[in-house]
């Protein structure tokens, strides 16, 4: 199986095109046509993730953060992040990140997160606006189905966990073919009046050349009419952060007891909040500051991410317990997600590979 093949998978589930703009996500290093070896799934681009890699003769390696972020301004391979591209191009090795397209997408960072430490109900604590059209078209009634089908295909109609989603309406058409036309229906130069099903779907707007290409293919007319419509909604394919509930009310000591305990996370710091239980939890991997304010407004009971500062613990202190489980301990739980993720892909394929994850063997950040 070719890299290619496994990067499709990616990019189908955390699109590059919702990734934060200044982000750096995709192909880091290397070429996408070779023949796949094993793969080593990490959080971060090492030295030890590239040895590691070379010793499970890995040419894949699909890290979360990405190794190039910065301007690269020299290859000096005397510098420390050099030496591991270097590494990397001497190996043979392709280096691939999957980054905050992975924090925003169904099943990413922060879905994952809020799995793990028993949320259920799980939604996107924000979702991301104005990333879809709304197509409408017109068809004949015995076309509608096979259309539906078709435009599904290329990503139209999926609305959170429902997928061919569409409304349809009866209506008549008309139309007066000139001499030159073919019409599908009726005569060239007579004025035709066709019953037509109004069809509309919204999908994503990096989808639209897919979408228009399966329209043109399926639908029976020579000239097809549609309208697209940019749409200013909130994507709830896609956002930020996720929040649901605890299966049932616990004692905000006692939850961070347990968020603790599942994360492995050897340091957790936390305020009570407004009061002594939590029951609506939000979470956000990594630093997710920037979301306390949307937890607070939905009233969650507590916000569980990492590198919360100082005046921001003070800050919110009153208003819901603000729990810091640490930066690698709130996303290395996505490892696991990338890896099911592939093993399926793989055994749907009837194909067999070699699949790592790389767990950093002693935390560098030592706690007393
Ligand atoms: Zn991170």
């Amino acid at each position: 199986m070719e890299i290619r093949e496994i990067i499709h998978l990616l990019e189908n589930w955390a699109p590059k095109q919702i990734a934060w703009e200044k982000d750096n996500i995709g192909l880091q290093v290397g070429r996408v046509n070779n023949e796949i070896r094993s793969i080593l799934i990490s959080l971060d681009v090492t030295d030890e993730v590239i040895e590691e890699a070379i010793k499970k003769k890995s040419n894949l390696v699909i890290s979360h953060h990405p190794l190039l972020f910065h301007p690269v301004r020299n290859l000096n391979f005397e510098q420390k992040r050099n030496k591991v591209i270097e590494k990397i191009i001497h190996n043979n090795i392709t280096l691939y990140s999957a980054h905050t397209n992975l924090d925003y997408t169904r099943d990413g960072v922060s879905f994952t997160l809020a799995k793990k430490i028993g949320i259920k109900e799980i939604n996107f604590l924000e979702n991301i606006p104005e990333t879809q059209y709304k197509l409408v078209t017109f068809v004949p009634s015995k076309f509608i189905n096979q259309l539906v089908e078709a435009l599904s295909r290329a990503g139209a109609g999926q609305i959170g966990d429902y997928s061919k989603c569409s409304f349809q309406t009866e209506g008549t058409g008309t139309f007066l073919g000139s001499e030159t036309s073919d019409p599908f229906i009726g005569k060239k130069g007579k004025l035709e009046r066709v019953d037509e099903i109004r069809l509309e779907m919204i999908f994503e707007k990096w989808n639209l050349s897919k979408v228009l290409k399966s329209l043109r293919e399926v639908h029976p007319y020579e000239e097809p009419a549609y309208d697209i419509y940019p749409l200013k909604n909130e994507n709830v394919n896609y956002g930020m952060g996720a929040i649901g509930t605890l299966q049932e009310k616990k004692k905000t000591a006692d939850f961070v007891k347990t968020v603790k305990k599942m994360l492995k996370s050897p340091t957790v710091k936390w305020t009570r909040g407004k009061q002594n239980f939590v029951f609506k939890v939000a979470v956000c991997g990594g630093s997710g500051s920037d979301l306390i304010r949307s937890a607070i407004d939905q009233n969650c009971d507590a916000f569980i991410t990492a590198d919360i500062n100082y005046h921001s613990f003070l800050d919110f202190a009153d208003e819901i317990a603000l729990v810091d489980v640490g930066h690698y301990y709130s996303e290395v739980v996505i490892l696991n997600t990338i890896y099911k993720k592939i093993l399926n892909f793989l055994k749907s394929q009837k194909k067999s590979l070699l699949v790592f994850k790389y767990y950093q063997k002693k935390d560098k950040i030592r706690v007393l």
